[in-house]
């Protein structure tokens, strides 16, 4: 346990761009703000924050910083019992110390181990890759209507890529083609995402939507099911998700068509679709043991979803805190910030936990 270590490297972290010398940022975070100001200025705007949001859902500053402050109050105590929960554990170690920054990550994988553990090959042998995706069609065709028909004449830009027609499953007419190139190779862009090689209109003449589901799974033997983590079917939901946001399309103007939407809506149809995959229908009918057949055991769902939970606190804590800095940045309007000294006073005036940063 190389506790000064672990200080080291995360103060190395934290102070990326923020060392003095030709890597540091601080100068130029104070003139990207200003000229930002400058910009919203001349479009009539009070700040940039103001710019940004108005063509959001959000409208104004005050309403997402409202939202924002919401979920902090909570995450903030989330993050006090996290704290407790690893003090006890240092305690009982004999470790002798108080939690601070540097130990947060390291305890908190101890308590992980010891109270959310979780053998990702039990969960695995039950998320099949194809039958993962039988289930979002299955949610696809409740949700939306939709029917699946695979395609074998169209052609592809690889042959692990497969093409389904999507149909309305009442009157069967076209409603959009749906790719899946779902396997690593090399080359390929690391990740999982979405994308449209060509979005519905209807400006000329009414245009169907082609739209493409992409991700980065080991491609099995020939016969043998492609088993799959919890979170890569989580983000398989949450891409195919954006794919029928996509397939949804019905728009007269390209630029309005299928996710080109506001920043603040654009994540919520995938967001909402991920929820579909912990749901009882399609478990019970997808989520089966890739031997057995069985369905996935309702104790290892109960399981997953303590495990999900995990590190909440820090995680949220983490992200918002950024995020409300970065709003506070840009409604300061055109005075010349000292980045270094914002942040140490918007972290201080919002309670951050001294515990994360
Ligand atoms: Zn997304």
């Amino acid at each position: 346990d190389a506790r000064d270590l672990r200080e080291k490297a995360w103060r190395m972290f934290i102070n990326r761009g923020d060392n003095g010398g030709e890597h540091d940022n601080n100068a130029i975070i104070t003139q990207i703000l200003q000229l930002r100001a400058e910009r919203a200025k001349l479009l009539g705007f009070k700040t940039h924050a103001h710019w940004r949001l108005e063509n959001a859902m959000a409208k104004t500053p005050e309403k997402a910083i409202e939202l924002m402050e919401a979920v902090w109050t909570p995450a903030v105590a989330r993050v006090k019992e996290e704290v407790a929960d690893m003090q006890k554990l240092a305690n009982a170690e004999g470790a002798n110390n108080t939690i601070e920054p540097w130990d947060y990550k390291h305890y908190a994988e101890k308590v992980r181990k010891q109270r959310y553990d979780l053998d990702q090959n039990e969960v695995k042998q039950y998320l099949q890759l194809d039958k993962l995706r039988e289930g979002m069609f299955w949610v696809a065709g409740e949700l939306f209507n939709f029917s699946f028909v695979p395609l074998s004449n169209i052609p592809v830009h690889h042959s692990d890529v497969q093409v389904w027609e999507v149909k309305n499953k009442t009157t069967g007419a076209h409603v959009g083609l749906w790719y899946f190139d779902a396997y690593a190779r090399p080359g390929k862009r690391s990740g999982a995402w979405m994308n449209a090689y060509r979005t519905q209109e209807r400006m000329d003449k009414p245009v169907t939507t082609i739209v493409s589901n992409n991700s980065n799974f080991v491609k099995g033997n020939p016969g043998e099911p492609v088993l799959i983590s919890w979170d890569d079917a989580e983000t398989l939901f949450h891409e195919f998700g954006h794919a029928l946001h996509g397939l949804s399309s019905n728009v007269t103007y390209p630029t309005l068509a299928g996710t080109a939407v506001v920043r603040d809506y654009v994540e919520f149809p995938s967001q909402l679709l991920e929820h579909w995959l912990s749901t009882p229908e399609v478990l019970q009918r997808f989520a089966v043991h890739y031997k057995t057949g069985k369905p996935i055991p309702q104790s290892l769902v109960d399981r997953i979803e303590r495990a999900s939970t995990f590190n909440e606190g820090f995680a949220t804590v983490e992200y918002l805190s950024s995020a409300l800095v970065d709003m506070k940045l840009h409604l300061a309007g055109d005075q010349k910030i000292d980045p270094d000294k914002f942040e140490r006073e918007t972290l201080t005036a919002l309670g951050m936990p001294k515990e994360i940063v």
